[in-house]
């Protein structure tokens, strides 16, 4: 149960804020029935190329993987491009743009999920930043420069399965594998420069706001980048997560998943 005090507090502080932070982590996803996908949990194994088990998740998830197994690591990847594309964003999003929209600076994303799911949600592509990138551009393995490009529909359709070495992405430069743009566990290859500006665009807005307020959607302590940056804004933090929800300092923690606190706190802010 979550604590209706806590909820109140929680819209009050949305109520008053002139800007809101959504600083969000895997929770957020998996709600859309999207995997964790820097995590090992169960649904990872759905996208595994055939023959392989979650044991090697592990091995699919490392920086080297596109020059260790190119095919699986497509298989893999592909299957990920699919399932975010097909997928719909949960209806939180909606709610989190609509709180938004009373506020004078509105709403900026700060979100590990590689999916996209917020553009896909209708969010303004300058008002999102995506600290470990996003599956739905990609860019040169080597890398051979700072180029990326959309991945787009490229694997819409495409018998992931029958995947051959001759059909997977190339560099249009230099015609080396090319790989997702997003960061992968020990990556030395990542091109960062999108994130780079969008952290630009994210530090103007932050200057422009007075009273900010934070919420934090399903941020675990596995992965910590989110949770830092909660915290690093000066600000009420409303952190909703399902088993870790303690908030040290000026703050609030509220219980259970991203969908459901979010569906009770619009209930507050839509009554009143
Ligand atoms: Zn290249």
């Amino acid at each position: 149960m979550i604590d209706y005090n806590d909820i109140q507090r929680a819209a009050e502080w949305i109520r008053n804020a002139d800007g809101i932070v959504i600083a969000a982590g895997a929770g957020m996803s998996v709600d859309s029935g999207l995997p964790d996908f820097r995590g090992t949990q169960g649904l990872w194994t759905s996208l595994l190329p055939a023959g392989m088990t979650e044991r090697d998740v592990g091995s699919l998830t490392k920086g080297d993987c596109f020059v260790d197994k190119p095919v699986d690591a497509w298989q893999f990847y592909g299957r990920a491009l699919q399932v975010c594309r097909q997928l719909k964003p949960h209806a939180g999003y909606a709610m989190l743009d609509r709180w938004a929209r009373r506020v004078a600076h509105g709403a900026f994303v700060f979100t590990s999920n590689v999916d996209g799911h917020f553009q896909a949600a209708g969010y303004e592509e300058a008002r999102i930043l995506e600290c470990h990138g996003t599956i739905n551009f990609i860019q040169c393995g080597m890398p051979c420069g700072d180029a990326i490009w959309a991945s787009g529909n490229m694997m819409d359709g495409v018998d992931i399965d029958a995947l051959a070495p001759s059909a997977l992405p190339r560099c249009p430069h230099c015609g080396h594998l090319a790989r997702p743009n997003f960061l992968l566990f020990d990556d030395q290859c990542w091109v960062e420069t999108r994130t780079t500006a969008q952290w630009e665009r994210l530090r103007i807005w932050l200057r422009a706001v007075q009273r900010p307020v934070v919420i934090e959607l399903g941020a675990g302590t596995a992965v910590l980048s989110v949770r830092m940056f909660a915290e690093s804004v000066r600000g009420p933090l409303i952190r909703i997560n399902p088993d870790e929800s303690e908030v040290v300092g000026e703050g609030v923690g509220l219980r259970g998943t991203a969908l459901d606190v979010l569906k009770a706190l619009d209930a507050v802010l839509a009554g009143n």
